[in-house]
């Protein structure tokens, strides 16, 4: 592996919740942030879609979160929406005293056209960029079990290095199970001259027809072992959730001895 414990900074930990779409999981997703609120993580992330259905619910949690005092990193992407949009989020997310951002370019629903001209999400990152010069810190997406449309390796660091470029600060990872794909693309990001934070996303395993489904459309790869362990107990809820815990708690640990920069959790707003 190559040499990464020169540029360790401090590490952060953050949780990721989903944009809640109504009124009801707005308040389930607060009282779940105050039984997490304890453990002090750096900031919290928060979900966005694209395709408008939780714009609005992304907006309301990182303002009422923000004003109670909780370091905010909402989720950014373009969808089909104008610029006007994104401008306005910008300012109202500045305003707000929000000082992070995870910029992306959205899981593209079908038939939507991007309004704003953007394709890909370096340019949304050139673009916030442009109109806020260093105000956020920018956080991008990696994928060190390769995003589903990239033809190669190659190309997906390629083009994760032109969203570096553009100005992202760090980045956090499509989730894995297999802690030696992280470990491998960090060290070609390293060797092509990538040297911002990568950050694992740490998905943790309470479903087991949910997560394969899911899995098998955001390119994760669910190891042979894992998912016949997990079909073994699929049907008992306490060993299930003992062995994901199990499972989950030795990759975090041996990702840590090997100078992750951090962990990200995507809480499920569970
Ligand atoms: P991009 O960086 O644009 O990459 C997408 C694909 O295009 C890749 O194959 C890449 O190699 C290729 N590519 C990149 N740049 C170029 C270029 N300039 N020219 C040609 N090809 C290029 N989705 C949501 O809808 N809402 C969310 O809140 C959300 N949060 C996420 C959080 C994390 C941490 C991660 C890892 C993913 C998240 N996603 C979310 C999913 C994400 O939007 C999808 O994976 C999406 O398909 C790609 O987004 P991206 O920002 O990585 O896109």
């Amino acid at each position: 592996m190559v040499e990464v414990q020169s540029k360790m900074t401090e590490r952060l930990f953050s949780f990721e919740y989903s944009a809640p779409k109504t009124d009801e999981t707005l308040g389930k997703l607060k009282a779940v942030h105050a039984r997490l609120q304890p453990l002090q993580p750096h900031f919290y992330t928060v979900t966005y879609g694209a395709g408008g259905s939780t714009k609005e619910g992304t907006r309301r949690t990182v303002l009422d979160l923000a004003a109670a005092g909780n370091q905010m990193a909402p989720h950014l992407s373009f969808g089909g929406d104008r610029v006007e949009v994104i401008d306005e989020l910008l300012e109202t997310y500045e305003a707000a005293g929000v000082q992070r951002l995870v910029a992306l370019r959205g899981d593209r629903p079908s038939g939507i056209v991007s309004g704003s001209g953007m394709g890909h999400a370096n340019e949304l990152v050139t673009y916030i960029r442009e109109k806020t010069g260093s105000h956020f810190h920018i956080d991008v997406a990696a994928y060190p079990e390769i995003h589903p449309e990239s033809d190669s390796v190659e190309s997906e660091i390629r083009y994760f290095k032109v969203k570096v470029e553009a100005g992202a600060n760090s980045a956090i990872t499509q989730y894995f199970y297999n802690a030696d794909a992280y470990f491998r693309f960090r060290d070609l990001c390293l060797k092509s001259g990538i040297e911002i934070p990568i950050v694992p996303g740490i998905m943790p395993i309470t479903n087991y027809q949910g997560l394969i489904r899911f899995s098998n459309l955001c390119g994760a790869e669910m190891p042979r072992w894992l998912e016949r362990n997990l079909q073994t107990v699929q049907h008992d809820p306490d060993s299930f959730k003992a062995f994901g815990a199990e499972v989950l708690t030795s990759m975090c640990q041996r990702l840590l001895d090997y100078d992750t920069p951090g962990l990200c959790f995507y809480t499920l707003n569970h």
